[in-house]
């Protein structure tokens, strides 16, 4: 089983934002933003082109977990960022989708990809399930 499968099984840990019968939504271990999420299709699916009907299934669970992440952490507004393929960043081969909160304090693209050590994995979670 790959890691997210792992995941979804219960076998490894994670901060769960939502769920629906296809979809699972946690937090990034190594976030971009507060909130960084990871939405996945519950079946595995490789990378995105490997399959035509993942991606919708998802969508609803993509949407619900913008605005769960829009009202609970303050968010103003949020990337979605797909990485499809080694070369284009992708590290963990079971489709995903990053859902990355902006906050007013560093907006913009160019402050969209930097890990942030200093995020607070736990009060993210807690604020999230308040
Ligand atoms: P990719 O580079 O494949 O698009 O993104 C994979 C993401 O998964 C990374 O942002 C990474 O921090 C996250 N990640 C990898 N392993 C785990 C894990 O075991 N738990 C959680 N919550 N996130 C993970
Ligand atoms: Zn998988």
């Amino acid at each position: 089983m790959c890691i997210f499968c792992e995941i979804v099984a219960g076998n490894i840990p994670s901060k769960k934002v939502y769920e629906d019968d296809v979809a699972y939504a946690f937090l990034d271990i190594n976030p971009f933003h507060a909130g960084h999420t990871l939405v996945i299709p519950k079946r595995h699916v490789d990378r995105l082109t490997d399959d035509p009907t993942a991606l919708g299934e998802i969508a609803p669970a993509v949407t619900a977990v913008a605005a769960l992440l829009q009202e609970k952490l303050g968010a103003e507004g949020l990337n979605l960022l797909i990485n499809s393929g080694a070369v284009a960043g992708q590290e963990v081969f079971h489709l995903h989708v990053h859902l990355i909160p902006r906050y007013a304090d560093n907006p913009g693209m160019s402050g969209l990809a930097k890990r942030d050590p200093d995020i607070d994995l736990d009060g993210v979670y807690q604020r999230l399930s308040a």
